[in-house]
């Protein structure tokens, strides 16, 4: 066993919903930054946010440790604060909703579209009507693009006009997708988009996230709660600097920064962007070449959208001839599929149910909860895992595979 290499022996072959792919470019980025003076705060952090930045044409980019953090202080430098609203979808990652608690505020939650089961501008619409007789209107409304297709951004903008709310896009399953012509992050339609450089998602940094706002306050703002609440530009401070090594804190912040290691990953893995999305697209063809002749519900492709196809959730109906959704599920992890569920909605969870939301608010979302499986799709997926993944998938219900 080589030094560094990690044994796998003992798990049975699983194929995952997700990977990474490492090429040896992305080897030599990361080990050139192990050589050099810096490891972390060097010049690599500043040029993958450029190229990042370049890439989907936003004016700022604050590259930080993780999504969670860019979500959280994507908040605070909205100023999300005790007293405050903050709605998202409950078909989501956790982190989502939390930056909101994080930063005192509640959550609300409003129901998804039934096709694209993204947040739906007419659930919002609705809601935002009861709230603003009840003057409980949201500060800040976090769309996510799931599975890598955009929500239906230019609605949600609308709305955010009428009532003003400010708008952050969670697109942690979206770089490399477009909207309307557009790259995800170009921050037409949203004051802060998010993405996620997590090893399952579509480009990694091992650990990493990054938020992108063409408003230069809120690109400061979020830098300096990056690292601690400090600046080391006198225009910010409160006192003449003491001498050139001065600095103030002039808020609370955290250590949210990137390394340099992580960022010559990411930015290594930028050559490959549209390459992956690509992959994802020939996976997703083989797919809907497959299930077609199946009653296995594929994913819908809002015309608006070009999916970065981070996930391929498909949904078992109920009654269907290849199992319950539940039986369906079993007999995939059974044949070393790592199928997954995206996601359980928020409003279950224990810490989100003591807040006290009722399930029969989000049809939509529970009647997805009962029906969706992600299936492995990410590059470097064989056309013969795939196959495996669909005779599993289409096997009718109680089926002997005789030995
Ligand atoms: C992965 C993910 C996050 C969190 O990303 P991290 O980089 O792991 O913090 C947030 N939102 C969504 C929708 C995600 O899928």
């Amino acid at each position: 066993m080589p030094r560094g290499r990690v044994p796998n022996d003992s798990l049975p072959p699983m194929i995952p919903y997700g990977r990474q792919s490492i090429s040896e470019e992305d080897i030599a980025a990361v080990t050139a930054v192990l050589r050099s003076d810096f490891i972390t705060q060097g010049p690599v952090v500043p040029a993958f946010e450029k190229a990042v930045a370049a890439y989907v044409g936003a004016q700022h980019a604050v590259a930080v440790n993780s999504a969670t953090s860019a979500l959280h202080i994507a908040c605070l430098a909205l100023d999300v604060g005790a007293g405050d609203v903050v709605w998202t979808t409950p078909v989501t990652f956790v982190a989502s909703a939390n930056c909101a608690v994080y930063c005192g505020a509640k959550v609300d939650f409003v129901d998804i579209d039934p096709r694209t089961y993204t947040l739906c501008p007419e659930r919002l619409a609705e809601k935002l009507e009861a709230a603003k007789r009840t003057g409980q209107l949201p500060k800040v409304v976090i769309p996510v693009h799931l599975a890598g297709q955009s929500a239906d951004m230019k609605a949600i903008r609308e709305l955010g006009q009428r009532y003003g709310f400010r708008i952050i896009e969670d697109a942690s399953h979206a770089i490399g997708g477009s909207y309307l012509g557009r790259k995800v992050g170009d921050c037409s339609y949203s004051d802060i988009v998010v993405f996620s450089f997590h090893p399952v998602k579509i480009v990694t940094t091992g650990e990493g996230g990054m938020a992108l706002t063409n408003d230069a306050q809120i690109a400061k703002r979020m830098a300096r709660l990056r690292s601690h609440g400090i600046t080391r530009y006198p225009a910010e401070m409160e006192n003449p600097p003491d001498g050139s090594w001065y600095y103030e804190q002039i808020e609370l912040g955290f250590n949210y920064r990137m390394t340099d290691i992580q960022a010559a990953l990411g930015l290594s893995q930028m050559d490959r962007l549209d390459a992956f999305v690509a992959a994802r697209h020939s996976i997703s063809a083989r797919y809907e070449e497959w299930l077609a002749p199946h009653a296995i519900t594929r994913p819908w492709q809002h015309p608006d959208t070009h999916s970065a196809l981070h996930l391929y959730i498909v949904r078992v109906p109920p009654g269907s001839a290849y199992g319950s959704h539940r039986e369906v599920f079993e007999r995939l992890r059974a044949d070393g599929i790592g199928v997954n569920l995206h996601y359980i909605p928020v409003y279950r969870q224990p810490y989100y149910r003591r807040m006290g939301y009722a399930v029969t608010d989000f049809p939509n979302s529970e009647q997805y909860y009962r029906e969706a499986i992600s299936l492995p799709i990410f590059p470097g997926l064989s056309e013969a895992e795939q196959l495996q993944v669909v005779r599993c998938l289409t096997r009718p219900s109680g089926y002997q595979t005789l030995f």
